[in-house]
């Protein structure tokens, strides 16, 4: 189909569930320059990539949407680091509407950076171009990784400054997600006590991402029994790549099973289940190895807001939560393991009690090691092959890496299909703040050479040796701050 220049935008949660939808408008932006555009993503969309570059441009930044399109905030509630705020929602996004891309698929436009919004209590609903150009950048490498993501069309620079610690160049990031629909979301739908809202809201959330829920006798049960599983599925997928998203607030969890919110997430460089980055996150509750307990936490409120949903009955209601909570651990256990077992090559047919050994006595050589966890599995591969050094040369324990790469060489591991599953490239904590240090400067290069690199993740290309090395000891103790 030919690439469309006047996107038809629908108005589906606004229409069906008004008292979530608030209409507003994006501020106008004094000077928009376009940053970064996702020509691909662009592309799956039916949209043309030309137009978008020129009068478009007033799309991308909200300020011209199409004739017809609502642009509306988003009500929602959210449990911040374990504290409940009945009131967040869009305090510096909107919602501009939903469309049908090429595939067929019904995909929120959404911006983050537009301007105040009644949501916005003290904040000053504006983004910088640095942590915008972080999402367009982390997102899009978890897009090419495989896992579950909102993605970025694209970071326009406004030609406003504002106000962090410092004056910084404002911008407007195009995120595109199959829905904005979290946590939180059902958390105000239940505060409201208007039951018939709850129920179309599930309604709505099961017609877009788990329509097989719309045929089961209780869909509130099958609905929160779908998104239990895309849950544990998308957490074991960010701690097999070592990936520390930072604010698991149950707003920031979606009901679709993406990723979403990259403030102050980071990828974890040695191996360490305490690994925290973001500078808010004193206590370490969203610490890499938190990360599954906490996302049960999270689903515990999502049930505990569709609860009058599940059964007349409160006693019947909260066990059949309960049940389908409990099946939280063995889906992400299982997701868990195959996934390492597909990073240490372990043929299909190998017992299921020396497969779990051979994984826990290397992640405890790994983690007493502080063995650099992107590195490290990728170079398993080449030690498949029998060039063992690479990998070894990051042990001080040496005994012990080899008594464990003999026990794994035994089992016969298959060195392609690991090549497959480990990557080269992550997004490194040193390589994005350099290439947002630069961005920020105006100098778009090393930003654009970076993402080249990150979206291509499991290549491993000569010249490019310098993004697949861990972070100089200088930089330990990185933070990020959302
Ligand atoms: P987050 O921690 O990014 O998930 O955001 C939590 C809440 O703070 C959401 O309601 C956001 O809309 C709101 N928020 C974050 N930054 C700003 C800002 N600069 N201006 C207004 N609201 C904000
Ligand atoms: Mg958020
Ligand atoms: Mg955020």
């Amino acid at each position: 189909s030919t690439p469309t220049s006047f996107p038809a935008l629908d108005g589906r949660f606004a229409r069906e569930l008004p008292e979530l939808a608030l209409p507003w408008q994006a501020a106008e932006t004094p000077e928009p320059r376009l940053l970064v555009l996702n020509e691909p993503l662009a592309e799956e969309l039916g949209l043309d990539a030309g137009w978008l570059r020129g009068d478009g441009i007033g799309l991308l930044t909200g300020t011209r949407p199409p004739v017809g399109a609502t642009p509306v905030a988003q009500a929602y509630a959210g449990h911040q680091f374990g504290g409940y705020s009945p009131r967040l929602g869009d305090g510096r996004a909107l919602l501009l509407g939903e469309l049908v891309d090429t595939s067929g698929r019904m995909r929120d436009l959404h911006l983050k950076g537009s301007g105040r919004t009644p949501f916005s209590r003290g904040g000053d609903g504006l983004a910088a171009v640095g942590p915008m150009l972080r999402e367009h950048l982390v997102s899009e490498a978890m897009h090419a990784l495989g896992i579950p993501t909102t993605r970025s069309l694209a970071v326009v620079a406004t030609g406003r400054a504002v106000q962090r610690e410092s004056v910084l160049p404002g911008a407007v990031l195009a995120r595109v997600a199959s829905s904005h629909l979290r946590v939180g979301t059902f958390q105000y739908a239940r505060a409201t006590d208007d039951l018939d809202l709850l129920r179309r809201l599930v309604d709505h959330a099961v017609a877009r991402h788990h329509p097989h829920a719309a045929g089961a006798d209780n869909p509130a049960i099958a609905l929160f029994d779908a998104v239990v599983a895309v849950q544990a599925d998308l957490v074991a997928q960010w701690m097999l790549v070592g990936f520390v998203h930072g604010v698991m607030n149950t707003d920031n969890m979606t009901i679709s099973g993406e990723t979403i919110d990259y403030g102050p997430c980071a990828f974890m460089d040695a191996f360490d289940p305490a690994t925290v980055f973001s500078s808010i996150d004193t206590g370490g509750r969203y610490a890499y190895g938190n990360q599954p307990v906490v996302a049960e936490w999270n689903l515990a409120r999502l049930a505990e807001a569709l609860l009058p949903l599940v059964a007349a009955e409160q006693d019947a209601a909260v066990a059949l939560a309960v049940e389908s909570l409990g099946r939280f651990r063995e889906h992400y256990s299982a997701a868990w393991s195959t996934g390492m077992r597909a990073k240490l090559g372990l043929p299909a047919g190998l017992d299921e009690a020396v497969a779990s050994a051979l994984v826990a006595d290397l992640l405890a050589l790994v983690q007493a090691d502080h063995v650099d966890h992107t590195s490290f599995f990728r170079s398993l591969g080449a030690a498949a092959r029998g060039d063992t050094e690479p990998a070894r040369g990051m042990f001080l324990d040496l005994a012990g890496f080899d008594a464990w790469t003999e026990r794994w060489l035994a089992v016969g591991p298959d060195a392609d299909a690991m090549d497959r599953v480990n990557p080269v490239h992550v997004p490194r904590n040193h390589l994005v703040e350099e290439a947002l240090a630069a961005a920020t400067d105006g100098d778009l290069a090393p930003f654009e050479r970076l993402l080249a690199v990150v979206t291509a993740p499991y290549d491993q290309r000569p010249g490019l040796e310098r993004y697949a090395e861990p972070a100089p000891d200088s930089f330990a103790g990185y933070q990020t701050f959302c």
